[in-house]
């Protein structure tokens, strides 16, 4: 059966709720997520989108967790797909193959170095940036609805923000349908995010990412290969947790809970989370947009 496009299901008055998952390195990590997004039915995602990995290195994986998440949980899924080491036949069979399963979204993007390589190397007869896989997908499918990416803090390699928007601009033009950011942990860097891209006729939905901290050695991790900043006052916070996983756990889930309520008071289309494949964190999520969201 053929899903759900994602651009028709924005609507004025209900954000829309999504879910990231990583496709797990060994079968029984697959198994055990399948058996744990079951938790997550009951909060009624949108769709779920699942990563695809640099180099294309966990491309029969994704596709596996794509493929259950669709056909045993009935879930509306968005797979990711990017650049990085493919020529356009591959791409082009890649995108063939999911349109023939029946998948009608797909999130295009431009991908990282693979771990064996300093920077984005441009593929034999492939593509340099997203923009170009937008292109390539509408020509090919034209009813599979695009997601691309946005950075409120911009791109790492961008110079700025404003050259980031243009690029972003580019994406839209070429045919995405909504765009979904990159984590971020100040609201106000959205809105100004949000503002500047107004300024550039970017009218597409804008989906923001909301990623729980889950331990502050990981988060410095992460926040240094994608360039999002972590605010001074939870960056206080978490250090006076030390040690005490629990107690880091709560501030992280307080914190992403406080992101989401100002988001959707806000009026955004929707939040996007990256629950780090932890159920547990995405439902105590999930649970508390719902909760707001669906006051009257
Ligand atoms: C929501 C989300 C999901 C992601 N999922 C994955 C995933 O599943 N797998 C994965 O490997 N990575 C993923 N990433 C990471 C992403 O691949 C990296 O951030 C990558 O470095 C950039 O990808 P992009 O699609 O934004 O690229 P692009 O939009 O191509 O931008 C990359 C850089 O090039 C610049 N640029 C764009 N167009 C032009 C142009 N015409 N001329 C000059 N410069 C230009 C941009 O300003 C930016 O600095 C995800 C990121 C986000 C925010």
């Amino acid at each position: 059966m053929s899903q759900t496009p994602i651009s028709q299901l924005f609507s004025a008055d209900k954000p829309l709720l999504s879910v990231e998952f990583f496709p797990p390195k060994t079968d029984e990590a697959l198994e055990a997520l399948m058996d744990s997004v079951d938790d997550l039915a009951i909060y009624q995602p949108d769709f779920v989108s699942v990563t695809y990995g640099a180099g294309g290195s966990t491309r029969d994986r994704s596709a596996q967790a794509c493929n259950l998440l669709r056909e045993d949980h009935e879930y509306n899924i968005m797979p990711h797909l990017t650049c990085v080491g493919a020529s356009r036949d591959e791409l082009a069979q890649t995108i063939n193959g999911l349109y023939e399963t029946g998948y009608r979204n797909i999130m295009a993007l431009r991908g990282d170095a693979p771990k064996d390589a300093d920077s984005f190397v441009v593929a034999k007869d492939g593509f340099a940036h997203a923009s170009d896989l937008v292109a390539f997908i509408k020509e090919l499918h034209p009813d599979i609805a695009i997601g691309v990416a946005g950075y409120p803090e911009k791109h790492p390699e961008a110079p700025d923000l404003a050259t980031d928007l243009r690029h972003l601009k580019t994406k839209v033009d070429a045919g995405a349908s909504f765009i979904t950011t990159q984590l971020f942990f100040d609201n106000g860097d959205l809105y100004r995010f949000l503002d500047e891209a107004d300024k550039l006729d970017i009218s597409v939905p804008v989906i923001p990412g909301i990623m729980p901290v889950m331990s502050l050695k990981q988060i410095k991790r992460i926040t240094s290969m994608c360039g999002a900043s972590l605010p001074a006052e939870l960056e206080k916070h978490l250090n006076t947790a030390g040690d005490d996983s629990e107690r880091v756990r709560q501030i992280g889930i307080r914190w992403a809970t406080e992101q989401i309520q100002d988001l959707i008071e806000a009026g955004l289309p929707g939040v996007h989370l990256y629950a780090l494949n932890r159920s547990d964190v995405a439902t105590e999520l999930m649970s508390a947009f719902r909760a707001t969201a669906e006051q009257p």
